[in-house]
């Protein structure tokens, strides 16, 4: 561990502005002085041409950083439990990619568990394992742990820092205002050992980096600290949007992490701005914000009786149409920072319709396992958003995959933005052989596998990521999609198997009743906020092949056990967050599925191996569908939910 001679105390004060800069890769990658411990590069965040000297050395030295990362993390981490039964006290990386084998969390989810009840977090980790991050991906039902390091939020910060710059290159004047980004907190719990199982953002903005972040002045938010630190998810909404309107002359940009929540922001808006208004006429938060921090907070930003602003903003609020209403508000805006990748992007149109045509800027992609990449070419549109993987943030392998339909044909890349030829859409993979950062190959598909600093070792992410171009020597990825995911309105990842037993569940209802289930298919309805999962059922009487006399009580009892079957993150965004609506099952006349088979027939299935796809994605099927439905039903109640 080295600290930098001149100002900045590598460890005490991680982000204390150090004015050496570093020159090129042999200071990143070794003896540099001002440099952090995990290949992290010290330097003045507000220092632009810094930092974008640093992304240009990271992108230009990609083979040796990623050679030195699997040294340093084979180094430290060779004598731990799990490393020391492949690797034999061999600290080669040959041996390394010979012996240590490509894993799912099912191989090391009892690692996790030991550590989770109190074994020594050695058994995976040199350094101390401070706490499980708590993923949106599943297994047994529950969230995925990842291990995370004290170390690995100063990785976290030093990736923040870094996308200052790259906005900075193409939008002028960030200096000048605010953002009013909309950030939140989830619920957290501890593990038997004591250990914090929460969120990777709900760790992130509780920890010291985050709280006592030195004045960046090209990242200042109008949400005080105690607004998005409320655990209360309500209050924390209410308060950030108060202190958003208030400034709302400063405000440069808006957002939040995925476009989801930023939406639900939006139907907050519309649900409570006559109250908002109201308490920016009176100066007085309302009484129910009982949060002591956020009452003090925003008391101060609200300041004064402020009558012409309420009525301003009454004003704009009253009218008929939302269409363009962000521009409305907030006139400054020059952009909205928000996910729009992967499964995000069926938000694209919503979005688009409410900003009035401002840029949708998905700024990073990341995970509870580790940072990822940054998109370099932040205003470029949705669909052309690629990242450029940072090489000093974990050591990254890529699994070869084939992308196919259902009828076999190597499949369109479309990023899940357009809505044709997505149907049973399944990754192949072709090889277990990895490749390296520096030789994945132009326009091929790829499962992303990391190497962390954290004690994950050749795990398999589950991403599908195809190579579209370079940024010096970095490769830079388009996100397909994630595998095996057929539904997802939020952070929610519901895979094909998860749908098939929650609807075997829930078809025992009214089997018992004397009626089959013959097909069924599903949709994230996402038309209005919060969207909600539709399941389309073909029901037939058991013997006559009839229409069955559907009771609506126990048609709603089958979308109630749909959810409770549903995995915890789905219950959790359901119940608590309420960032998913209730489940819908729509019934659809005989012969509805035969219509679906011609259409996907018309559209190039094979007629021999076409299997009703579980999830549709393409808006002439829905069409077909819905215009074949006789009953809707919806869940009447909220699944139950509690934390790991
Ligand atoms: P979690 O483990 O809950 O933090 O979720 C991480 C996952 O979210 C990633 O593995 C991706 O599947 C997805 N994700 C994160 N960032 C992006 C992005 N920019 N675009 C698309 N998907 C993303």
């Amino acid at each position: 561990m080295r600290a930098c001679p001149i100002s900045c105390t590598a460890v005490k004060q991680p982000f204390s502005t150090c004015s050496r800069k570093p020159k090129d890769v042999n200071q990143m990658t070794r003896g540099n002085p001002c440099q952090l411990p995990g290949m992290l590069p010290n330097y003045d965040p507000n220092d632009n041409e810094a930092g974008m000297k640093i992304l240009e050395d990271l992108t230009e030295n990609v083979e040796q950083i990623q050679q030195r990362v699997l040294e340093e993390i084979i180094t430290r981490n060779a004598r731990t439990d799990y490393l020391k039964g492949f690797l034999d006290g061999q600290f080669d990386k040959q041996v390394f990619k010979k012996t240590v084998p490509v894993v799912n969390y099912e191989d090391i989810k009892p690692y996790i568990e030991r550590i989770a009840n109190g074994d020594s977090s050695n058994i995976i980790s040199a350094e101390p394992i401070i706490e499980l991050l708590t993923s949106s991906g599943t297994s047994g039902g529950q969230p995925k742990m990842m291990p995370s390091t004290a170390e690995d939020l100063h990785r976290k910060t030093f990736f923040y820092n870094l996308l200052v710059p790259v906005m900075n290159k193409y939008v002028d004047g960030l200096d000048e205002g605010k953002a009013m980004y909309l950030l939140f907190v989830k619920p957290e719990t501890k593990t038997p050992s004591g250990l914090m199982a929460r969120p990777v953002l709900t760790s992130y903005y509780k920890s010291n980096n985050f709280q006592n972040r030195p004045f960046n002045r090209f990242n200042v938010y109008t949400s005080p600290d105690e607004t998005i630190l409320c655990s209360d998810s309500k209050q924390s909404m209410y308060c950030q949007l108060l202190c958003g309107l208030v400034q709302r002359q400063e405000v440069l940009r808006v957002g939040a992490v995925f476009a989801s929540a930023f939406l639900r922001a939006i139907k907050f808006l519309e649900d409570n701005w006559k109250e908002l208004c109201s308490n920016i006429r009176t100066g007085h938060v309302s009484d129910w914000i009982t949060d002591p921090g956020c009452r003090k907070v925003v008391s101060l930003v609200l300041n004064k009786p402020k009558p012409e602003l309420a009525d301003l903003i009454e004003h704009e609020c009253s009218s008929k149409s939302w269409e363009g209403i962000i521009k409305k508000l907030w006139p400054r805006t020059k952009y909205i920072e928000v996910i729009v990748t992967g499964s995000m992007a069926q938000y694209v149109s919503t979005l688009e319709y409410y900003s009035g045509g401002l840029p949708l800027v998905s700024t990073m992609y990341a995970s509870s396992e580790c940072y990822f990449g940054i998109n370099f070419k932040p205003l470029s549109k949705p669909w052309d958003v690629s990242y450029t993987l940072i090489p000093n943030m974990a050591y990254f392998e890529f699994l070869p995959v084939k992308e196919k339909n259902e009828d076999g044909a190597q499949y369109v890349q479309c990023n899940g933005v357009c809505k044709e030829n997505c149907m049973g859409k399944e990754t192949e993979k072709e090889d277990v052989e990895t490749v390296e950062l520096v030789d994945v190959k132009l326009g091929q598909y790829y499962e992303l596998v990391v190497t962390t600093f954290t004690g994950l070792y050749r795990y398999r992410v589950g991403d599908i990521l195809m190579v579209t171009g370079f940024h010096n020597k970095a490769p830079q990825f388009r996100f397909v999609h994630r595998r095996n995911v057929v539904l997802s309105v939020d952070t929610d990842k519901t895979s094909e198997e998860d749908l098939l037993k929650a609807v075997t569940k829930a078809k025992v209802i009214v089997e018992s009743l004397g009626i089959l289930l013959i097909e069924y298919t599903s949709y994230a309805d996402t038309s209005s906020i919060p969207g909600h999962y539709v399941l389309f059922w073909e029901l037939t009487s058991k013997g006559n092949n009839h229409l069955p006399v559907l009771d609506p009580k126990i048609m709603e009892q089958c979308c109630s056990t749909v959810e409770e079957s549903l995995d915890s993150v789905y219950r959790r965004c359901r119940r608590k967050d309420n960032s998913i609506g209730p489940l819908e099952i729509r019934v659809v006349q005989h012969g509805t599925f035969d219509a679906l088979m011609d259409f996907c027939v018309s559209q190039g299935s094979s007629v021999n191996q076409y299997k009703t796809p579980r999830c549709i994605k393409s808006g002439e099927a829905i069409n077909i569908l819905d215009s074949r439905v006789v009953a809707r039903f919806f869940s009447q109640k909220a699944p139950f939910w509690e934390p790991v």
